[in-house]
């Protein structure tokens, strides 16, 4: 199906999760984006433990984790959902929800862009605000305001982190995104 109208795609009918290829592809950038987050924030093996966050893919998320209009959704649990609630233990626990035919879609409109480099910015952009949130820099429940600041922001983080990297198409992407409105939307706190 031809893809020219943008965002309003029709709902549902291109919701295709990733084939394993594109599953491996994913990995790696995840892979590349955690290594990047560590050096840049100098995040230790236990800090990441605390940190609790989880990248899942369209396969893996609920009916309302899904939408048409952004790249992911980061949603917010007050535990984690598979953990036995530990009393010493309270903290947030982050979803970071990957779409997966709005990241395909963005590949078709634009042969330029590639897979590997695409997915390094979303998930670098997207840990980088669960490391603020977790950190505490960030509040996730903020005006549009202070929302589009913090946007610009880590934007310009992601760009910093990202720009000395030597992967295949990544100048493309870095020069097309970074001013990209339509990265993530928040869910707010489930129990
Ligand atoms: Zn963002």
């Amino acid at each position: 199906m031809a893809d020219e109208g943008g965002f309003d795609f029709p709902k549902n009918c291109e919701r295709v999760p990733f084939v394993e290829e594109e599953i491996v592809v994913l990995r790696q950038s995840i892979e590349i984006s955690e290594e990047l987050i560590s050096d840049y924030y100098k995040v230790t093996t236990s800090e990441w433990k605390r940190y609790r966050y989880d990248i899942q893919s369209l396969r893996d998320l609920q009916e309302e984790e899904v939408t048409d209009s952004a790249f992911a959704q980061i949603r917010r649990y007050l535990r984690c959902p598979n953990e036995r609630l530990r009393g010493s233990e309270p903290g947030d626990y982050f979803k970071i929800c990957l779409q997966d035919h709005v990241i395909r879609r963005a590949l078709r409109r634009d042969p330029k862009i590639l897979l590997l480099p695409l997915t390094t910015y979303i998930v670098t952009h997207e840990l980088i605000h669960v490391i603020r949130f977790a950190k505490f820099l960030q509040r996730f429940l903020v005006s549009p305001t202070e929302r589009d600041s913090e946007e610009v922001r880590v934007h310009e983080l992601t760009h910093r982190l990202l720009h000395r990297r030597k992967i295949h198409g990544l100048a493309e992407v870095l020069s097309a995104f970074r001013d990209c409105r339509n990265m993530e939307n928040f869910l707010g706190a489930v129990a």
